[in-house]
């Protein structure tokens, strides 16, 4: 991370600064504020943080509220940035909490096949500042945060890496890092990178298939990499950091759901440090997939549960308002759909 002012702009957005970048601002243009008052929930913001913003000329926020939508446990905010595009976050409220499901870029270059998102490729990175800005505005009773959103965070390294360290920051948000899930369809270089991290995060790849052939054709931009290196990557992350890493699969009848899946699965994790999490598929307009039935999850949990691999059946909230995972569209200002 450039911890010098080189490249603070006027016009930078508060969430962008590090707390370092914070106090050189402050020396060169003074301040009745602290680094934490940059990350007030509150809608109006306090008039001293306005004032000290004007004249150091910074952007307090970027995104701007285009369109809330409530479904029974869930919310979907659509989220206006400069450039006409707008993206989505999802909030899902918890029995301790919420968790805050937030997008790391606009779009996304890996069109899986299964996934709104990466229908209209992708546009562009979002900022640290813009990410940890979802998170502000969702306001304090979040207390997790899931990286999956719009696109693909490891794609978008620097940024989503800066942004955890911006919500984390003891000065800040004091964001709990064992509060925050990125979830990848894993790039093997940037797991080598994310393996040397010193962050107690944790890490959800989106595996989808046992064979190079079926996964080439769900995630066609992941296709240089090799799905044992993504494999291979993980649980490597996932001895450094004696942690667990959970693979998702998503169990697309007569694609990935045959008993020679089911094998290769258990040779891949028994005795390994992962869980597996199986998911049915949430449609998307005109994507021509079906959801696998109740049966056929049931007999993959059961037949890995007996083989010893940790699994779960994960519903994803958000369906009737068209936020669960995969569901999200990147759009237009007004909400309209790109892609
Ligand atoms: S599932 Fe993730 S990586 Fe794939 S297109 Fe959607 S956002 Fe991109």
């Amino acid at each position: 991370m450039d911890e010098s002012l080189e490249g603070v702009s006027p016009r930078i957005h508060a969430l962008d600064l590090t707390a370092r970048q914070f106090d050189m601002l402050a020396a060169a243009y003074g301040t009745a504020i602290d680094y934490r008052d940059l990350f007030s929930p509150q809608r109006d913001l306090p008039g001293r943080l306005r004032d000290w913003a004007d004249k150091s000329g910074i952007r307090l926020r970027k995104l701007s509220t285009k369109a809330r939508e409530r479904g029974s446990r869930s919310e979907k905010v659509l989220f206006g940035l400069d450039d006409g595009y707008a993206i989505e976050t999802v909030l899902i409220r918890r029995r301790d909490g919420m968790t805050a499901c937030v997008s790391s870029q606009v779009g996304c270059a890996f069109a899986c096949r299964f996934c709104a998102s990466g229908q209209a490729g992708l546009k562009r990175n979002l900022s640290a500042g813009e990410i940890v800005e979802q998170v502000v505005r969702a306001g304090p009773k979040v207390n997790r945060i899931v990286f999956m959103g719009i696109g693909e965070p490891l794609n978008n390294y620097a940024n989503v890496l800066d942004a955890i360290r911006i919500l984390r920051d003891r000065r800040g948000m004091a964001f709990p890092t064992s509060g925050i899930t990125v979830s990848t369809i894993g790039i093997p270089k940037a797991l080598r990178s994310l393996r040397e991290e010193h962050l107690a995060i944790s890490l959800t790849i989106s595996l989808h298939a046992t064979t190079q052939e079926v996964r080439d054709r769900l995630i066609p931009g992941a296709r240089k990499h090799a799905l044992r290196e993504v494999v291979a990557g993980a649980l490597s992350w996932a001895q450094r950091h004696n942690r667990v890493v959970t693979f998702v699969y998503l169990v697309l009848p007569g694609i990935n759901d045959t008993h020679a899946d089911l094998q290769r699965l258990i040779s891949m994790f028994s005795g390994r440090p992962a869980r597996i999490n199986l998911m049915r598929w949430n449609p998307v307009d005109s994507v021509d997939l079906a959801p696998t039935s109740d049966d056929r999850l049931g007999f993959f949990r059961q037949k890995l549960e007996r083989a010893g691999v940790p699994v779960v059946v994960r519903d994803t909230q958000g369906r009737d308002i068209g936020a669960a995972c995969g569901q999200l569209w990147l759009r237009d200002l007004t909400g309209i759909r790109i892609g």
